[in-house]
């Protein structure tokens, strides 16, 4: 085995498409979406979010298209966003048409449900002509029909035939420039569905636990479903769908795939749960931390530990370590690059480490 081989993931190998400047598949990196969930007619409301999914690292971000005015209004939103819009459509072929028109980057659409051939025709000359690549989304929650008399009730086979059959129309139109989602709310359902799929096509994969539930079901549900399919080497972006706020979702997509090592992007903080041997308060450390640094985007790792039972090992393995002296000492031990370095008292700790995870970041920024 050679060094750190067990924690080696093999991407499957997909086509690579773009969404705008993003590149979705191939070699591109593992993307983070989110969804906004103002009136996408409210220019103000729905920039507002988009910014602050930017803000917290989504790479692309999806906005619903109900009906005219908020196509109408996408033209403004295209605009004002630092990232790629994605407009979600479902069923009216005109939406479609305006938001490829207004400047989305991708559509959400699913070419079986727009009615006729000559509709999907013309949506599809409207996404060439505004260079929109698409996303076919099939739900477990929505599935056609034919598929529920046939297999009785969702199952992976069918979402997996579904996604296939929208693919098929969208290939006979000669256009691939295409990823696919097969979501589900159970997480074995949605797992053996991208497998299904992953092993059927070489689509990317847009991967996300549908309806998950609020910040901790859902990040739980996401972390399991998302997570052993990333492990498996199967998925090119991501949405963690949460009953929470939009920055969230943005948060918990990075906590995933920074666990499985496949992208960093900001503070990874490693910290001890705490027993009575903490030197100073770590829980509070921590929070007050996660606050303060949120603002980078630079990968820098960091231990804060409250004991030498485990504080020398973990700072070993981060940038910046910081390992509590002792119950009462007021002298806290900093490492730098996993080397021991100074002290700090209680007071001062965590302006010290916030000042030295900026000049990090600055470091590795200007790399
Ligand atoms: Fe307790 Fe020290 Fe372990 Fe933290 S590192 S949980 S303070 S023994």
């Amino acid at each position: 085995m050679t060094e750190r081989s067990y924690r080696q993931i093999t991407r499957r190998k997909s086509r690579k498409i773009m969404v705008g400047p993003v590149a979705v598949g191939g070699d591109a990196p593992i993307s983070v979406q989110t969804m906004t969930n103002t009136r996408t007619s409210d220019v103000e409301g729905t920039l507002d979010q988009v910014r602050r999914a930017a803000a917290a690292g989504a790479d692309i971000v999806r906005v619903s298209c109900p009906d005219e005015d908020s196509t109408a209004a996408l033209k403004a939103i295209v605009k004002g966003s630092p990232v790629p819009i994605v407009a979600d459509i479902h069923f009216n072929y005109r939406r479609a048409i305006e938001a490829a028109e207004a400047g989305a980057a991708c559509l959400r659409i699913n070419p079986g449900n727009i009615g006729s051939v000559e509709r999907v025709r013309e949506v599809i000359q409207a996404a060439r002509d505004h260079n929109c690549s698409m996303r076919i989304g099939v739900n477990a929650g929505s599935l056609d029909k034919h598929l529920l008399e046939k297999y009785g009730e969702p199952c992976p086979e069918a979402l997996v035939e579904s996604a296939l059959e929208h693919a098929r129309i969208l290939e006979d139109n000669d256009f691939r420039e295409f990823k696919i989602s097969v979501k589900a709310s159970n997480v074995f359902m949605a797992v053996a569905a991208y497998r299904g799929l992953a092993a059927a096509c070489d689509y990317p994969l847009h991967l996300g636990i549908t309806e998950a539930g609020g910040l901790t079901r859902g990040t739980v549900q996401s972390a399991l479903g998302i997570g052993a399919l990333l492990w498996e080497g199967i998925g090119d972006t991501l949405r963690v769908s949460l009953t929470a706020d939009i920055a969230e979702e943005v948060k918990v997509g990075f906590e995933i795939l920074k666990a499985l090592d496949l992208r960093h992007r900001g503070v990874k903080i490693i910290s001890c749960p705490t027993c009575a041997r903490q030197g100073f308060d770590v829980v509070k450390t921590v929070e007050t931390l996660e606050k303060r640094l949120a603002h980078i985007s630079a990968p820098v790792t960091v231990s804060i530990l409250g004991c030498v039972v485990n504080g020398p090992g973990e700072a070993r393995e981060t940038m910046i370590g910081v390992t509590g002296g002792g119950v009462g000492a007021d002298r806290n031990r900093v490492y730098l690059e996993g080397v021991s370095d100074h002290n700090v008292g209680g007071a001062e700790m965590i302006d010290h480490i916030v000042e030295l995870v900026e000049a990090k970041a600055r470091a590795l920024d200007a790399a």
